[in-house]
């Protein structure tokens, strides 16, 4: 008889437990958790076999699972559950645990799992854009907060976009991709499929698959009806595909606005017929798409934190890596409009000091991706174009 060896990994049940997978001992493997799952291929089905292998510490097991990548945290197995073992908290922790040791240094990820590394990942862009503030003063004649020669306040007198928010966003931007890149090639390697199709004939190319995703994952969000579709669990919260639309949509529109502000300013040097000033008046064409951005973004993270609040403790909780990312994102929203209300209003030590906090959290998200839930969303990506191109 052919014999097994496991190998249990108890650091990795700690952090498992410790990222929000607290639950998963109380599984008694009814199966009633992979049968409730709307996602669950019919061939080797989850979440169970994941709770098997999480309380075993199976640490293997799971970062060679690709399944653990197409759940959508929707909560129906955790709402079903007749022992309270929150397999849905399982597969988040498992993804966030396995995620944040893709990327190094390792040290961020350590930061960002816990409540404790938050002054350090607060500390590095704060002190940043501190030097920033104080270089640029020095050339104003020590004026740490300068009007421009009409009178009016423009951020760009302290913080110039030509020599330090472009080249600084710019770097953190293609630094981040990078390592994230990285992760995904590592993430990809370790896959090992359960349960896997013979595929006859002539198949996709990966280019396809990931059009394919795009569309039913990001574009239409299609697959969160699928969600919807399950088992009924007398489930009363704000809808999260409208939450999560609104959030997709408008990091879309504010991503297009900031491309057509670059290539106003960096193009206009070249083709002056193309330039953009900034500050945009509040009715130029750019600045109002900005402002609708801004406003679906409040309106999705106040859809996703409301529902959020609505999880019933009992089936299932929101972890660290959640309200990381949800409050993070609201800081970079109030404190982008508030600069520019104090803008407006012309209050300018008030307006200098929020829009310097602007700063420090959008490099704290921009920066930080790889090891943050938002990472999440490429990892994910690329383990679903992974399971499409396999035939799972
Ligand atoms: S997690 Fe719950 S539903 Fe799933 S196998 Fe375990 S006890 Fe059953
Ligand atoms: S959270 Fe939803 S998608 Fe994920 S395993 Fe449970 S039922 Fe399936």
């Amino acid at each position: 008889m052919a014999q097994c060896t496991l190998k249990p990994d108890t650091e990795f049940t700690r952090a498992l437990t410790e990222a929000g997978g607290e639950s998963l001992k109380k599984c008694f493997q009814c199966a009633t958790c992979s049968v409730a799952c709307p996602m669950a291929p019919a061939n080797a089905p989850y979440p169970r076999k994941e709770m098997v292998w999480a309380s075993w510490g199976l640490k293997d097991k799971l970062q060679a699972d690709v399944d653990l990548w197409l759940c959508h945290n929707c909560g129906n197995c955790s709402d079903l559950c007749p022992r309270g073992a929150k397999p849905a908290d399982m597969m988040a922790a498992a993804r966030n645990v396995i995620y944040k040791d893709l990327t190094s240094p390792s040290i961020i990820g350590k930061w960002m799992s816990k409540p404790s590394g938050l002054p350090f990942l607060f500390a590095i862009p704060a002190l940043l854009w501190l030097v920033v503030w104080w270089i640029r003063a020095g050339y104003n004649g020590g004026e740490w907060f300068p009007r421009a020669a009409n009178g009016r306040i423009v951020f760009g007198q302290i913080f110039y976009g030509d020599y330090t928010i472009d080249p600084i966003f710019m770097l953190t931007f293609f630094g981040a991709c990078f390592i994230l890149m990285r992760g995904v090639m590592k993430l990809w390697a370790m896959f090992k499929p359960e349960g896997g199709l013979t595929v006859i004939g002539k198949t996709k190319s990966w280019i396809w698959h990931l059009w394919d995703v795009l569309w039913d994952e990001v574009i239409t969000h299609r697959k969160f009806d699928d969600c919807d579709d399950g088992p009924a669990t007398q489930k009363s919260a704000p809808n999260r595909k409208n939450g999560h639309m609104l959030l997709v949509y408008s990091f879309c529109i504010l991503a297009f606005v900031t491309a057509v502000v670059a290539i106003g300013h960096w193009g206009g040097k070249v083709i002056p017929m193309i330039k953009i000033e900034t500050p945009m008046p509040l009715t130029f064409p750019v600045k109002i798409l900005a402002n609708i951005g801004a406003l679906m973004l409040l309106a999705g993270l106040a859809v996703l934190t409301w529902r959020r609040m609505c999880l019933n403790p009992a089936k299932q909780v929101s972890s660290y890596y959640d309200w990381y990312l949800l409050g993070i994102i609201w800081l970079v929203a109030v404190t982008g409009v508030l600069a520019q209300c104090l803008r407006l209003a012309d209050v300018i030590e008030p307006a200098f000091v929020v829009y310097y906090l602007h700063l420090v959290f959008v490099w704290m998200l921009f920066a930080y991706l790889p090891w943050s839930k938002l990472g999440h969303f490429v990892y994910r990506t690329a383990a679903l174009v992974y399971v499409r191109m396999y035939g799972r």
